[in-house]
């Protein structure tokens, strides 16, 4: 191990810089881990054009690695030692408030960037602050006392242990708080990654029918999309969604509605809400918008509609997830379409967000890729 450590840092709005941080030093109660994948997402794609934490920041926030140094306290408080493969949630919670003796640390504020200045969470936590390596576009990251980790199952890669995160929040979204189960009816609005992974939830769950919509952009998805388990698939731009979907149910409409368009608009939302069941059925959505004019209050209150915020994953998500890719039920392998090295940061991102590589799915940025090549 040298004294060095090689990152990609946001230095701006849509611009990456390498640069070198010390080696932060390993004391008793913290580690050090060597990254081997670190996953993108949309959520990469808006921060690195509009970065709401601003300084140097060594983005990526879905990390897994192998654990390169340990300190005796950590290594005994968190069950690991030197060589173990793990996932890193994003999260870095306090361990000491409500939320957190509740489990549901992803809503501590001390890993909560949009109200405390201070929080630590990684991917969004400057560079500047003590230990440096608050990220996964690096060759290692810095894991405190109270970081959140997972053993990644034998037999599970690094590349495929890098669509935990998704498949997580498929299983927090789509089971947990949508309530998806045996004989569900389901639509699943965007074929992305997160779309994806929410099929294949909805379909170890026991849903009975899931619908995925995409454009004539997404042909390729939408068929990855049937190979995953999904009923039947919509182009939204080549057929009426709606007037296919009471078709598919018989005039019924579904259960619940995932929106996975990362921000694509009211137009989601009103499909949604017109294709939901008759009483009582359940939208689940995760927005950037900051107001939605003329938002159909009366149609949602007369249709009992439960509305849900995607809102990120629990510890449960996570090892489900993880026991999912084991289980090696679901091809999602497929998923993993993408390689890039640390230089290529920006180009990886870009890609995310459809102005680079063609057929990109999820995007593994392995730091250490030139190295073994
Ligand atoms: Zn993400
Ligand atoms: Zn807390």
């Amino acid at each position: 191990m040298g004294d060095l450590v090689l990152a990609a840092v946001r230095t701006g709005p849509g611009k990456t810089e390498l640069r070198e941080f010390p080696m932060p030093k390993i004391s008793a109660d913290d580690a050090l881990l060597k990254v081997e994948v670190a996953g993108i997402c949309g959520t990469d794609v808006k921060q690195y054009a509009a970065p709401a934490v601003t300084g140097p920041v060594i983005m990526g926030h879905e990390n897994v690695g192998v654990i390169a140094k340990v300190g005796r306290q950590f290594a005994e408080r968190q069950g690991v030692r030197e060589g173990d493969r793990i996932f890193v949630e994003h999260y870095v919670p306090c361990n000491r408030c409500g939320w957190c003796h509740l489990g549901q640390y992803r809503h501590c504020e001390a890993t909560d960037w949009r109200t405390n200045p201070e929080a630590r969470r990684y991917g969004y936590t400057s560079a500047e602050n003590q230990h440096h390596l608050w990220g996964g576009f690096a060759q290692y990251l810095y894991l405190p006392w109270n970081a959140v980790i997972h053993r990644v199952p034998a037999g599970v890669s690094a590349e495929l242990a890098g669509i935990v995160t998704p498949l997580s929040n498929g299983i927090e979204w789509a089971l947990f708080d949508a309530g998806v189960g045996y004989s569900s009816t389901v639509l699943i609005q965007g074929p992305g990654q997160q779309g994806l992974s929410q099929t294949v939830a909805c379909r170890q769950a026991g849903a009975s029918l899931v619908i995925v919509t995409g454009t004539t952009r997404d042909a390729a998805r939408l068929e990855l999309a049937k190979t995953l388990g999904a009923d039947h698939v919509i182009d939204v731009m080549k057929q009426d969604a709606l007037e296919r979907i009471m078709e598919i149910t018989g005039g019924k409409g579904v259960d619940v509605v995932l929106d996975c368009t990362a921000g694509a608009g009211v137009m989601p939302i009103l499909l949604g809400i017109d294709a939901l069941k008759r009483r009582a059925g359940t939208l689940l959505i995760q927005g950037e918008m900051a107001a939605f004019p003329d938002f159909p209050v009366k149609k949602v209150t007369e249709k009992a509609i439960t509305i849900k915020s995607a809102r990120g994953h629990s510890y449960q998500a996570c090892e489900l997830a993880l026991a999912q890719l084991a289980s090696k039920r679901f091809p999602l392998d497929l998923l993993t379409t993408h390689t890039f090295g640390l230089k290529d940061v920006d180009r990886a991102i870009r890609s995310v967000g459809g102005e680079g590589d063609d057929g990109v799915i999820h995007v593994s940025l392995m730091p250490w890729k030139e190295d073994a090549q």
